[in-house]
């Protein structure tokens, strides 16, 4: 797929846009080998505070009237391998009766009356986090997810993971990969929350995936236009 057209597509998030009123369920997972506890769980709710405070911000800048509501679930799997996503599997239908993902988040933003709902899965583990999308060719790919790690030797950074991978479920693609792609958002959109770790910005770009404007303005069409014949084989969709 041409990189120009992944860049720009804001069909890739299964979340759809993120506007309005937004259900937000945080679900810690706890596998044979690592389980959370009650404090650690607190733990995650002020970097998911933090997160949010941090959107809002950004949302102000774009006059975007966004609301995000957080509920929870925690849940043991007995899955203790989490890359084959045979973990997701089992926990949703054991603990949820359903088939996919999407259909849950479809009955939880209708059940609280909200416009969408995203699910996030946090692991107390110090693994790679991470979002597939609809379109991802990850070789474990089961469904639309977000996977946050957290490893308690250090808590820097998570409020940051929070945010970039919601922003991947709704749509937001990551400006660190491939190589070009990161050369380019290095003079375009050197603080994007999607290119560099610790950057709280929301780039043009992206906020046009995510559903806060409708046009592209010119700095995203300056960067864009450079992948006009750019091909790729993988959309930039599996990251941090
Ligand atoms: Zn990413």
């Amino acid at each position: 797929m041409n990189v120009k057209d992944v860049l720009c597509c804001r069909e890739y998030g299964p979340c759809g846009k993120l506007l309005g009123n937004q259900l937000v369920i945080p679900v810690f997972v706890s596998t044979p080998r690592r389980s959370w506890n009650q404090a650690e769980i607190d733990d995650v709710f002020k970097q998911l505070y933090e997160a949010r405070n941090q959107l809002y911000s950004c949302a102000m800048l774009y006059r975007i009237n966004v609301i995000i509501e957080y509920a929870y679930f925690s849940f043991k799997v007995s899955v203790s391998h989490r890359t084959d996503g045979q973990w997701l599997t089992e926990l949703l239908k054991c603990h949820f009766g359903r088939d996919s993902l999407s259909e849950l988040s479809y009955y939880y933003a209708k059940d609280f009356g909200k416009d969408g709902c995203a699910f996030l899965f946090f692991f107390k583990s110090k693994a790679r986090s991470f979002a597939c999308n609809a379109t991802s060719n990850h070789p474990y790919w089961v469904d639309e997810r977000a996977e946050i790690s957290v490893d308690f030797a250090s808590n820097e950074g998570v409020a940051f993971t929070i945010l970039h991978e919601l922003l991947h479920l709704y749509g937001a693609v990551d400006l660190y990969y491939p190589t070009q792609v990161k050369e380019e958002a290095a003079k375009h959109y050197p603080n994007s929350v999607m290119y560099r770790y610790l950057g709280w910005e929301i780039d043009s770009l992206n906020a046009y995936l995510i559903g806060w404007t409708d046009t592209l303005d010119q700095t995203a069409q300056d960067f864009i236009n450079v992948f006009d014949n750019v091909k790729s084989f993988s959309p930039p969709s599996v990251g941090i």
